[in-house]
């Protein structure tokens, strides 16, 4: 080439540039689509090639309290195809190619794949999200690197490996309800952004935190590849998302899920499902939320043809379903009758195992009568009977402000996705009667998240207060870390009334260890267990083969640090006393050595 032509050449590469600049918009819309296609569009362009390209921001982190990795970004590939490439490669890439792809196809259906695979498909088509790393290798071996770059590995044959950052939850199952998950739901020819759906728990609640903001690049290449010396080159740099500290210790966490796994295999527990929340009952944080069954966060597809999994893919069980609590209701009853002035501590009933209200005849799970019963007793006796008259002597006119100053007429605000609130009738509506009012008493006509009830008690274990339960302990944005200050929601009980009920429930406690004596030596145990019964949906009354088994319990009694909600759902009758009360026993054991709590009582010495 003489000098002339070389100027010549030169002038038209910074015309062309120019033009490049001024058509960007356009242009790099068009080019920016397709790596592919870049042979076709290299040819319009001659000499100048202007791109647009997304600068991912890179998702936060997710921790837990101790700063263990809950969720985290791994480099990962996907695996488009070129329908009109892999026609003309077909020839070259051999069969053993052919089968390896057909095998790695998870995003189109079979009919595609085989016409794709019998060189009939055109277009390109997103064929693996997440490439297992073996099978990059594996697919690097049979199918020849055409070019790798930053982005991705062009493979003969119309294969591209796109390198994409990639969600993955080293824990699992295990966490999966309460962070939820990331769904990558690009359409098959957008092969720029993959658009994410976050759902569930964390990850969708804080999807705008967590992802940042993606940035922008703009460059301008010669034909070659190459950036021009003197094209343009611009960046808007990506804003990273942020971290979160979880206020859920995996530790916890983890004894919380082996031990209601345990109890759920038990002899004569035949177990549907189960979950479990501790709260700190003086701010609100959860320190373990576990449900079973769970799924896998990195492998939701292997829910597919499960229907109780794809259920758990949309709704954490302990805030987003209501139940009938039951018993454990009975702790609220008694606190508000006190709240109420309506009995004493000391206060007595003379239980004649039935109690009518509104025309209906309430008698105790067992038909029994248990005669002269002091407060503490109805709730050892988990008596229906004197619940039920003591929210009858209370009245509907006091009662139901209760309740929704306990939060039960709306979600508690956690910041979860997929909260559900309580329902329960009140005087105005219709179908409510006094017999409404007496069942209330012993947690039957009324339907609460288990979450909903664990806050409420919690009311009751910190001294009155109603706070606003939370998950997450900080974030940290742009290297300032932000903590979570507990919100207090309402006042709802005088001091006296809840020493007076937690000292009720302590008393229970106070035999409910394995052998009758304290459930745990040198410790005071706030406990109550419920069998809560399961309405038939859609119908008047209850499953009558079927319970939900649950207990609560609280320790140390004067001065909670955390509080304990079991809950498991039978296939069959079961008692919260067998099923969920030794679980509540075991994680109050190892909370209290874990949380390092010293003992408040004395231990009986040896014999
Ligand atoms: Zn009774």
């Amino acid at each position: 080439m003489g000098e002339f032509a070389l100027q010549a050449r030169r002038r038209t590469l910074f015309v062309l540039g120019a033009l490049c600049f001024l058509s960007v918009g356009l242009l790099a819309r068009l080019l920016d689509l397709q790596v592919f296609r870049r042979d076709f569009l290299v040819g319009k362009a001659q000499e100048c090639i202007s791109m647009e390209k997304t600068i991912r921001a890179r998702r936060g982190h997710i921790y837990d309290a101790r700063g263990r990795a809950l969720a985290v970004n791994e480099k990962g590939y996907v695996l488009w195809i070129d329908g009109l490439a892999l026609k003309e490669g077909l020839k070259d890439v051999g069969p053993v190619a052919v089968f390896m792809l057909a095998e790695m196809a998870t995003w189109p259906d079979r009919a595609t794949v085989q016409t794709y695979l019998s060189g009939q498909g055109t277009g390109n088509i997103l064929w693996t999200r997440w490439l297992d790393p073996k099978d990059v290798e594996k697919l690097r071996k049979v199918m020849e690197v055409q070019e790798e770059r930053l982005e991705g590995i062009r493979l003969k044959g119309g294969a591209y490996l796109e390198i994409e950052p990639r969600r993955t939850y080293p824990y699992g199952s295990l966490f999966a309800s309460v962070i939820g998950y990331l769904h990558g739901e690009s359409p098959p020819d957008d092969r720029e952004v993959t658009a994410y759906t976050a759902t569930l728990g964390i990850e969708q609640f804080y999807d705008l935190l967590l992802k940042g903001r993606d940035g922008l690049m703009r460059i301008e290449r010669d034909a070659k590849d190459f950036r021009i010396p003197i094209g343009k080159y611009e960046e808007y740099p990506a804003h990273d998302g942020a971290n979160i500290t979880l206020t859920l210790d995996l530790n916890i966490q983890y004894q919380a899920q082996r031990l209601l796994a345990k109890a759920m295999k038990e002899q004569d527990v035949e177990a549907r499902r189960g979950d479990i929340i501790v709260m700190d009952p003086r701010s609100g944080a959860i320190l373990a939320m576990v449900t079973i069954p769970s799924f896998d966060p990195n492998q939701i597809s292997a829910c597919a043809n499960d229907e109780q999994c794809k259920k758990l893919l949309f709704t954490n069980p302990a805030i987003g379903w209501t139940y009938e609590p039951g018993s454990t209701m009975k702790i609220l009853t008694i606190a508000i009758a006190l709240e109420e002035a309506i009995i004493r501590p000391e206060s007595t009933f003379e239980c004649t195992g039935e109690v009518e209200a509104a025309g209906v005849y309430f008698h105790n799970w067992n038909g029994l009568a248990h005669g002269h019963e002091t407060m503490g007793e109805i709730l050892l006796h988990s008596c229906n009977i004197g619940a039920a008259t003591l929210n009858l002597r209370v009245g509907a006119g006091a009662y139901y402000p209760y309740l929704e100053r306990l939060g039960f007429k709306e979600p508690t605000g956690v910041d979860m996705a997929g909260e559900s609130s309580g329902l329960f009738l009140t005087p105005e509506d219709d179908g409510w009667s006094e017999a409404s009012l007496a069942s209330n008493a012993f947690g039957q006509g009324i339907a609460i998240t288990p979450l909903q009830l664990l806050t409420a008690v919690s009311a009751v274990a910190n001294g009155g207060n109603l706070l606003k339960p939370y998950v997450v302990q900080a974030i940290e944005q742009d290297g300032v870390v932000t903590a979570t200050i507990p919100t207090l929601r309402g006042r709802v009980f005088r001091q006296e009334t809840c020493r007076e009920v937690t000292e009720m429930l302590a008393g229970i406690g106070a035999i409910k260890g394995e052998d009758g004596g304290p459930f745990v030596p040198g410790y005071r145990v706030a406990v109550k267990t419920g069998t809560a019964q399961i309405p038939i949906e859609g119908q008047v009354g209850y499953e009558p083969h079927r319970t939900i088994a649950s207990t609560i319990g609280y320790a140390p009694a004067g001065d909670p640090r955390f509080l304990i909600l079991v809950r498991i759902e039978g296939n069959s009758v079961i008692w919260g006393e067998d099923a969920a009360l030794p679980v509540v026993r075991e994680l109050t054991r190892y909370l209290l050595t874990y949380l390092q709590i010293p003992p408040t009582e004395e231990v009986p010495s040896g014999p």
